[in-house]
């Protein structure tokens, strides 16, 4: 594990404030390390030990899931362990919750961005951080950004959207596009499920978007904690707020981590899931995984042409002509 002088924090009094998430862990003790496990003290200093990945996967975009953002596209995805959320269900606890659990151990290897930035460009893909929470490793970010730009590689993240709103102001002119996870807006369920309180999230989806970063939005939809249809409708609402145009991604539940008594989603739920969405008028709803490729189908939400299909894990045809439908000329939000 190796540990580097970190970007985001000031000092208040006798303690270090980590600017980074809504946390604010002050830090006042040399070696004193933050909510997140992996930012610590160190003097003067706050450091971290999130430059580094224990993945370097090459995926097709949509498994992140990404659909609107360059569809039939790469990522070189990687993982900084770590996260500033404990749910209960992640199925990633073994790299996430490193820290808090004997079975997550430390398994990353330090990044070198210009190695990583070269690995993309032969692929002709972007870059990802996705699996653990991306912005913990806020400084690899930064660093990927720099080496990237010279060579036109975007950077995605898949996180949890649990950042201060200094660090989006930081790092939003150096993301292409944020997948952000909103579990629930009914704060006491949010905060039992993660850890953490609803409110800065729909700030960073809201701030995000507002930065021309491109947001798309996944939902974990759990039986018994946000599956009925009064949770699910606030969700939507609170995605339709900020735009009609977020694709919203409605993702299977299955047990794992310290939800495993729960049942896996049942298919009627996702379904009464999509047709809420739909009812409050998001355009673009996806189910991930569980009803069939039509549910993973991009359609006009004018004219209900058949704009993009996907296959289990891609993009199997793309209609789109400059970003438009070509039978009703639509402009569709996304980034093609
Ligand atoms: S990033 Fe980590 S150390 Fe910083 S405020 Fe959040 S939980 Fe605390």
């Amino acid at each position: 594990m190796q540990w580097k002088k970190a970007a985001f924090y000031q000092r208040k009094g006798i303690a270090l404030l980590c600017t980074l998430c809504p946390h604010a862990c002050a830090l006042t003790d040399d070696g004193e390390i933050g909510f997140c496990q992996v930012r610590r003290r160190n003097g003067k200093h706050i450091e971290t030990a999130t430059f580094a990945s224990a993945v370097h996967y090459l995926d097709p975009i949509e498994r992140k899931p990404f659909y609107h953002y360059k569809p039939g596209s790469k990522v070189l995805t990687l993982a900084a362990p770590g996260c500033n959320f404990r749910c209960l269900y992640c199925q990633n606890y073994r790299l996430s919750q490193f820290g808090r659990t004997p079975q997550a151990l430390w398994r990353a290897e330090p990044v070198d961005p210009d190695s990583i930035v070269s690995t993309a460009r032969k692929h002709n893909a972007a870059i990802g951080i996705s699996y653990t929470e991306p912005s913990l490793a806020a400084e690899l970010t930064l660093a990927l950004a720099e080496a990237g730009q010279k060579k036109g590689i975007e950077l995605i993240w898949k996180t949890n959207g649990f950042l201060s709103s200094y660090a989006i102001e930081c790092l939003a002119p150096y993301l292409a596009a944020v997948n952000i996870d909103l579990k629930s807006v009914d704060n006491n369920k949010h905060y039992a499920l993660t850890g953490a309180p609803v409110k800065p999230i729909l700030e960073s989806i809201a701030a995000f978007f507002e930065a021309g970063v491109w947001v798309e939005v996944s939902t974990p939809i759990i039986p018994k904690i946000n599956a009925n249809s009064v949770s699910l409708r606030k969700i939507a609402q609170a995605i339709y707020s900020v735009s009609k145009d977020i694709p919203w991604h409605l993702i299977r539940f299955t047990p794992a981590f310290k939800l495993q008594r729960l049942p896996p989603t049942p298919l009627d739920v996702l379904e009464k899931a999509r047709h809420i969405a739909c009812d409050v008028g998001l355009q673009y709803v996806y189910v991930e995984r569980a009803l069939g490729t039509k549910e993973r189908n991009t359609f006009c939400p004018q004219c209900h042409y058949k704009l993009i299909s996907r296959e289990i894990w891609g993009m199997r045809h793309n209609a789109l002509n400059h970003g438009k439908c070509p039978r009703c000329g639509l402009i569709i939000q996304g980034r093609w």
